[in-house]
């Protein structure tokens, strides 16, 4: 979209929504794992360097492109984030296009882990790790030196319903600065979230470190206060 003239802001809401339609992606879109009730909560944000904007959705259910309808709150309303219902009404009165809560076969697995629920609660408490999880998070220079930036996940599988991760948390999931550059992060949110980890990749740019080194030392950063050491999984990218 880019080489072809088009704008930033289009190339990131493009770009994710290709993996939001990925039927064998279980972590982004539709066909991600449910929450532990069975339904496809999904979350997203979008951010324009230009004019310093910013949309998300969280917990949506319902709708295949949680990148789309977070950019439609941006360009719409005077918010920045809408959450469950309000952000499905929204959804539908916007038009955008509905889908499956959960596809069969999530749904399957799903009966399946509930029944294995207690063992695989237990064996994933002891390791502190969610069963499944991952995002994309996108960032955009543009040739004219405008930055853009996306994220949208369906979040850590089995979650507790209504939870909310990093993802379409402002400066936690993704952030970007149009003097300095942009970053965005995957893994696991709690850990992302509790220190604005993309916010802090940017002020580490702002300060003159690499991008990344500003990631690097963003992750130093949290290991270093993380009470439980060094299991993170996390991940920035930043431009
Ligand atoms: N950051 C996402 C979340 O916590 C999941 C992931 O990227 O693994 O919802």
């Amino acid at each position: 979209m880019i080489e072809g003239g088009g704008s930033g802001l289009d190339a990131v809401e493009q770009g994710i929504r290709v993996t939001e339609s990925d039927p064998g992606n279980p972590s982004v879109g539709l066909a991600g794992i449910q929450n532990a009730a069975g339904i496809v909560q999904l979350d997203a944000c979008i951010m324009s360097g230009p004019g310093h904007r910013a949309g998300a959705v969280g917990a949506v259910s319902g709708y295949r492109h949680p990148i789309s309808i977070a950019r439609r709150v941006m360009e719409t309303t005077r918010h920045v984030f809408l959450v469950g219902e309000g952000a499905e009404a929204f959804a539908k009165k916007h038009g955008f296009e509905e889908g499956p809560k959960v596809t069969p076969g999530q749904k399957a697995a799903w009966k399946k882990w509930k029944a294995a629920q207690a063992a695989e609660e237990a064996k994933a408490a002891k390791a502190g790790k969610p069963i499944n999880h991952d995002t994309i998070a996108l960032v955009a220079l543009m040739p004219d030196g405008n930055l853009f930036g996306g994220c949208s996940t369906s979040g850590w599988g089995y979650k507790i319903p209504g939870r909310v991760g990093d993802s379409p948390i402002i400066g936690s999931g993704l952030y970007v600065d149009n003097e300095v550059g942009a970053a965005g992060a995957t893994g696991i949110g709690e850990n992302v979230m509790r220190y604005c980890g993309s916010f802090l990749v940017v002020e580490y740019m702002r300060q003159g470190l690499h991008p990344q080194e500003a990631c690097i030392e963003t992750i130093r950063r949290i290991a270093r206060m993380d009470p439980k050491g060094y299991d993170l999984a996390i991940n920035f990218v930043a431009i």
